[in-house]
């Protein structure tokens, strides 16, 4: 038999597959998405920053977004104890979108497919890429497996890699390394919320935050479910006995905020317990190849970045693949990998600043100072390329040195 023969083969047609699909698509290219599963499929990852509805917009598929009426995320709220910090996006300091979604990820990815299958893309649902042979010039043959077992391959110029945790090109290639943030679980589960309260105080995404290296989040759909979640340090999960059930029903007890709203509610799913779920790779891109979303690098939930990663790594992947198509030379190391190592390098030093507590000092921190509000609010709202605002230029010292200042004006009023 001989092989199917495309430009671009993707593998997964999440976010980060769908967006650099439609891309693609729309410049002319002979574009095919394979997909393991059969959508919908639950996935994690369902609070989205501003920022990937730019994405969205560029590549045609927000019109189909629109028509699903998820619920309007136009900031974030985060608790400590009695100090309520909220973020509103259209408090900041890069101009760009001041809204997005919270989204069942079941409904927001199949609506995504569902629109590109609309609008003339081959996407494969139940088959799975199973190797991928690279010949000298960078054009390769990918084995795909039916859910029946049958094999055949596909010949392609350039492989987008969007395969989330199935991490395809990373196992194959050996490219996988240990993420330098550091090692947490999670738990989570949906539930119907029938004890949701009236107004913005039911639908608001929560962040509450229980300790320096523990938190849960709430996240409210227009669909009358809620999901919820705890992230902690793999010790704390190891603390607890018992099934996944037992473990989030007893973890439930640390959130004095929401405690009585969820406590005695069923869960929608068997919570899931996912262990060190932060990955990185020793490289983006090599020839014919390009890694995008979850399968090039995953940091933490806790600023929802995932998702806005995944779609701005696939559209940016994409046009770098359908320049070199009509010919043009592409630097991918710095085009690329600098690219998106520039955006990672500022969530990833959120992130770490986040489990050292110096972010949550300057988060819980009154008075608040509304400037630097701002600009951590752009950096939240996934505008993190824009190197006018001091937080996302001096990410790496800012928020350590603004913490420790916050620390010394505490010991001197104290004295
Ligand atoms: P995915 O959405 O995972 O899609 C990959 C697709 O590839 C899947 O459909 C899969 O079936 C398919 N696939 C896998 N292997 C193969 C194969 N061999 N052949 C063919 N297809 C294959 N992100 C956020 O933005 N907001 C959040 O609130 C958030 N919360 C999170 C909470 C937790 C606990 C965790 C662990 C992650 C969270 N994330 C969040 C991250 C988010 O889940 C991912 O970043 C996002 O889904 C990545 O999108 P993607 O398109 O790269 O991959």
């Amino acid at each position: 038999m001989q092989n199917e023969c495309v430009d671009v083969l993707i593998i997964g047609a999440g976010p980060s597959g769908i967006v650099a699909a439609a891309y693609l698509n729309n410049q002319g290219h002979n574009v095919k998405v394979i997909e393991k599963s059969k959508f919908p499929r639950f996935v994690i990852g369902e609070s989205l920053l501003p920022r990937c509805m730019d994405h969205f917009e560029e590549v045609g598929l927000l019109d189909c977004l629109k028509a699903e009426h998820f619920e309007v995320k136009s900031g974030a709220r985060f608790l400590s104890k009695d100090v309520v910090c909220n973020f509103d996006f259209s408090q900041k300091h890069t101009p760009g979108w001041d809204w997005t979604w919270q989204v069942p990820r079941a409904d927001f990815d199949n609506a995504l497919a569902t629109e590109l299958i609309n609008k003339g893309v081959d996407i494969i649902f139940e088959h799975e890429v199973t190797n991928v042979i690279f010949n000298p010039d960078g054009s390769s043959v990918t084995s795909v497996k039916n859910n029946i077992g049958d094999n055949f391959k596909i010949d392609a110029k350039f492989i987008i890699d969007s395969s989330g945790y199935g991490r395809v090109l990373p196992r194959l290639l050996g490219l996988d390394k240990p993420s330098s943030i550091p090692t947490h679980s999670s738990i989570f589960t949906h539930v119907k919320d029938v004890k949701r309260p009236e107004g913005k105080e039911g639908t608001l995404i929560t962040f509450d935050v229980i300790d320096k290296d523990t938190w849960f989040w709430v996240i409210p759909f227009s669909n009358g479910i809620t999901s919820i979640g705890f992230v902690g340090e793999n010790s704390l999960f190891d603390s607890y006995e018992g099934n996944t059930t037992e473990v989030l029903n007893k973890m439930l007890k640390l959130s004095n905020y929401y405690h009585d709203r969820f406590c005695d509610l069923n869960y929608e799913f068997v919570p899931v317990h996912i262990k060190n779920y932060s990955k990185a790779v020793t490289k983006l891109c090599g020839k014919g190849f390009a890694l995008t979303g979850n399968s090039a690098e995953f940091l933490d939930p806790v600023f929802s970045s995932g998702v806005t990663f995944a779609t701005e790594s696939g559209l940016k992947a994409a046009k770098l693949i359908s320049k070199e198509l009509q010919g043009v030379t592409v630097n991918w190391d710095t085009d690329y990998a600098g690219y998106i190592a520039e955006g990672v390098n500022v969530f990833a030093s959120y992130v770490k600043e986040w489990y050292t507590g110096n972010l949550q000092t300057l988060f819980f921190h009154r008075p608040e100072n509304l400037e630097v509000k701002k600009q951590i609010c752009a950096v939240l709202a996934g505008y993190v390329w824009d190197k006018t605002n001091p937080f996302v230029k001096k990410h790496n010292r800012i928020i350590a040195s603004m913490a420790h200042v916050i620390s010394m004006q505490k010991e001197k009023t104290t004295k």
